[in-house]
């Protein structure tokens, strides 16, 4: 049997056991691509537990294309603070944008429309299409990546690019007319029964049967991936110059590493209290107390940020920082959660 033949059993096996076994999701059972994509957006990378939130109050505030399209930057990245990867949400605004004056407002339906947005790549446009609009295209994620590697149990790198597209078009071919509940269990088995950095619960798996992987005995050392690139150390000193109830910030450049955020003055290196003194000085601040130190790590997908944290009293405000109450930060400013686990807990200053 080729793989493509096995894989057309997928959608009888898997169809009951989702109707019966889905998880209530916020963005289940809704066909509106507008809170689909929003949805799939916030879900990449980052937890469903965590997306719950971001997502209710996101769309509460900006319910429709239109109001994203004329979202200011500032009110929209601290409606994505501490969601990281800021760039997807920077994407968003680009897209809303291209759909009101390309699309008229209305989310386009063809799938090369939706693919050709910004931020929008195969994974995306496969989820909008086949869960708003029960068209025949896979999302293929990790999640169904490691699925289909287990179930074919193939051991090819999942991460390949090659691999990927040849996985996006044996699913292409099984599609069944309900695309968008087929989507959806492939997505559920994959975050569930067949998870990631756990043994699969084979037993529970509506899909044993038929399952390579299973029948071989492989399944839990699939999927493979590529070697990973090491991840670069940074040292980083941190400081948190208050004064009067306020503390000083900084907006980061638009470029680059968090762009446009906010941040609490920082330079690179780990700067001993003595260096940390001199580089205030040379802010043109004057601290009277230290009253803090501390030591806080943050990972990035490629760097680690390691930081020392300096909490120093200053005798008058400078120059080229902006300065504002702990409630001011947390109200307007969106601070990145690499500089706010300096801040949590400070209530006054
Ligand atoms: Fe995954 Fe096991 Fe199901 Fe195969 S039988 S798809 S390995 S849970």
């Amino acid at each position: 049997m080729t793989e493509a033949e096995m894989l057309q059993q997928l959608p009888d096996r898997l169809l009951p056991w989702y109707r019966a076994n889905r998880r209530e999701l916020p963005w289940r059972g809704t066909r509106e691509p507008y809170s689909i994509w929003i949805s799939e957006i916030m879900l990449q990378q980052t937890r469903v537990e965590a997306v719950k939130g971001y997502y209710a109050r996101f769309l509460e505030a900006l319910p429709t294309v239109e109001a994203l399209a004329n979202c200011g930057d500032d009110r929209l990245r601290k409606l994505w603070e501490g969601l990281g990867y800021y760039s997807r949400v920077r994407n968003l605004k680009k897209a809303a944008q291209v759909i009101v004056s390309k699309y008229g407002g209305v989310f386009p339906r063809e799938y090369a429309d939706v693919l050709s947005l910004p931020g929008i790549g195969p994974y995306t446009a496969g989820a909008i299409c086949s869960i708003a609009y029960d068209m025949p295209y896979p999302a293929v994620d990790g999640n169904v990546l490691r699925v289909l590697s287990r179930l074919l149990d193939d051991s090819s790198p999942i991460d390949l690019p090659e691999n990927k597209k040849r996985y996006h078009d044996i699913l292409k071919d099984c599609y069944p007319p309900c695309a968008g509940e087929f989507t959806q269990a492939l997505m559920e088995l994959g975050a569930t029964v067949c998870g990631p950095n756990r043994k699969p619960d084979c037993q529970g798996c509506p899909c044993r049967e038929m399952c390579l992987g299973f029948q071989r005995g492989t399944a839990e050392t699939l999927p493979v991936k590529c070697p990973k690139r090491p991840r670069r150390t940074e040292c980083l000193t941190v400081f948190l110059f208050s004064y009067d109830g306020k503390i000083a910030v900084q907006k980061r450049p638009e470029q680059g590493l968090l762009a446009g955020l906010w941040q609490f003055p920082n330079l690179p290196g780990t700067l001993e209290l003595e260096g940390a003194l001199r580089a205030a000085s040379r802010w043109g601040l004057k601290p009277r107390g230290i009253y803090r130190q501390t030591e806080r790590t943050h990972i990035f997908t490629h760097i680690c940020w390691k930081m020392r944290g300096y909490y120093l009293e200053v005798s008058s405000p400078a120059e080229g920082f902006i300065w504002l109450t702990p409630e001011e930060i947390r109200r307007n400013a969106a601070l990145p959660t690499a500089f706010r686990q300096f801040f949590e807990g400070i209530d006054h200053v």
